[in-house]
């Protein structure tokens, strides 16, 4: 089944196809990046130290099919459980952004037919991050960052 088009502005989350529900992902990478949250205030804080299984330059997951064998605690994100995770998403992710009722930003790949606009636009980790397995969890407080936006 080929994408219907603009689905986004006329189909729930909840009757896209598989398809289409994948295509929403913009490929920013920033949901593969550790956060810390707060007990008391639920605040929660974004740090460059990424899954290990997250490409820094192409923002893409090196294992996709088999990920959740690899990293058990990656969560895969469907319109039953976005509500739960729809507070530590980033605010430009369009799985959030259209579960708020809200637009596709500009710069989004299904608006401009490239899969690069989003690092154009600077709103992906792209270069930013660093691994994991280079950095004690104790020390991820010293790798907070701004969410790139
Ligand atoms: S934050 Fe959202 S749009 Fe960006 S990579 Fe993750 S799921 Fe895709
Ligand atoms: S396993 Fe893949 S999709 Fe899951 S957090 Fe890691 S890099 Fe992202």
């Amino acid at each position: 089944m080929s994408l219907r088009k603009r689905f986004w502005e006329t189909v729930p989350l909840s009757k896209m196809s598989e398809e289409e529900w994948e295509a929403l992902c913009d490929g920013c990478g920033k949901c593969c990046l550790n956060k810390i949250e707060d007990a008391d205030t639920g605040e929660v804080f974004l740090t460059r130290v990424a899954c290990r299984l997250l490409d820094d330059y192409s923002c893409q997951c090196g294992q996709y099919q088999i990920r959740k064998k690899l990293v058990p605690e990656c969560i895969q994100l469907s319109p039953s459980n976005i509500e739960e995770h729809a507070y530590w998403m980033p605010a430009t992710c369009a799985y959030r952004l259209l579960w708020q009722g809200r637009s596709l930003p500009e710069w989004h790949p299904l608006l401009t037919g490239d899969p690069e606009s989003v690092h154009a636009a600077g709103i992906s980790v792209r270069n930013r991050t660093v691994p994991e397995f280079e950095v004690d969890e104790e020390d991820w407080e010293d790798h907070i960052i701004e969410e790139p936006s």
